[in-house]
């Protein structure tokens, strides 16, 4: 699904954010980025969601070279990823429905269509029953996963998370994880960037840990 060649990240300024990184994301594995704050893991998401561009290397997504990629494409290819926010960048002045509505209308989705696929998202992550309250009505772990039902409301193919557990405690960042979980078990890509080593450690999933810019051997590479 995911495939880093020799991918290096320098930003103006000369800092070397990644360097030479090779990895491999297989099509329905769940994956975890780990590594200190400034050790790459914002960078390396945001080559694969396109927001930054390699300076050398490669980088292929479900067989699409993303170096290559018009301002359309671009478009196109961010529908089949769904983006979850470590503080979920919700709309506070919009109903819970409305803000995981966002993707579908931009996207240009028939109003019964929207309402259908809006309330499973809802469903999914346990939150149909505060459709009509907005964000601030919520509490920190219902607003993440409200973040989370507006990612994969369009049944993203490959879901990318940026410290999604980063405000929470112990106990819902577990809820979180299983959530993900889930999403994995049907079958979808997850890669999750997190510092939290502890809570990485008791759940049994690959690990990509990143070293100031530098991919940490591992066998399963
Ligand atoms: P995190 O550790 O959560 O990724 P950072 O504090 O490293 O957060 O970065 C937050 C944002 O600020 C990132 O999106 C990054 O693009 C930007 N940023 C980080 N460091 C620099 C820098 N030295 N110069 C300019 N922008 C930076
Ligand atoms: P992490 O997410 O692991 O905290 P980042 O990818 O945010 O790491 O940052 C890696 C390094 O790149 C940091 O030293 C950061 O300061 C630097 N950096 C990140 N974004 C930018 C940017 N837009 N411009 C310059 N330097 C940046």
């Amino acid at each position: 699904m995911i495939h880093f060649d020799q991918v290096s990240k320098r930003y103006d300024g000369g800092f070397e954010a990644l360097s030479s990184v090779s990895c491999s994301i297989e099509k329905g594995e769940m994956v975890f980025l780990t590594g200190h704050s400034g050790a790459g893991k914002s960078t390396f998401l945001n080559l694969l969601t396109a927001i930054e561009k390699p300076s050398s290397g490669q980088i292929r997504v479900d067989g699409q070279q993303l170096n290559t990629l018009t301002k359309r494409d671009i478009a196109f290819y961010r529908r089949k990823v769904g983006i979850v926010h470590q503080d979920h960048q919700l709309i506070m002045d919009q109903s819970v429905f409305n803000n995981v509505a966002q993707p579908l209308l931009i996207a240009g989705e028939a109003p019964n269509e929207v309402k259908r696929r809006v309330r499973a998202a809802l469903d999914k992550v346990g939150l149909l029953s505060k459709e009509k309250f907005n964000p601030v009505q919520l509490s920190g772990g219902e607003q993440q996963r409200v973040g989370i039902a507006r990612a994969v409301v369009k049944k993203p193919d490959l879901i990318l998370a940026d410290e999604p557990t980063g405000n929470l405690d112990p106990e819902l960042s577990r809820d979180i994880m299983n959530l993900f979980r889930q999403f994995n078990e049907v079958g979808t890509t997850v890669l999750i960037a997190s510092h939290d080593l502890g809570l990485i450690a008791r759940l049994d999933y690959r690990v990509l840990s990143l070293n100031q810019g530098k991919l940490l051997a591992s066998p399963f590479q």
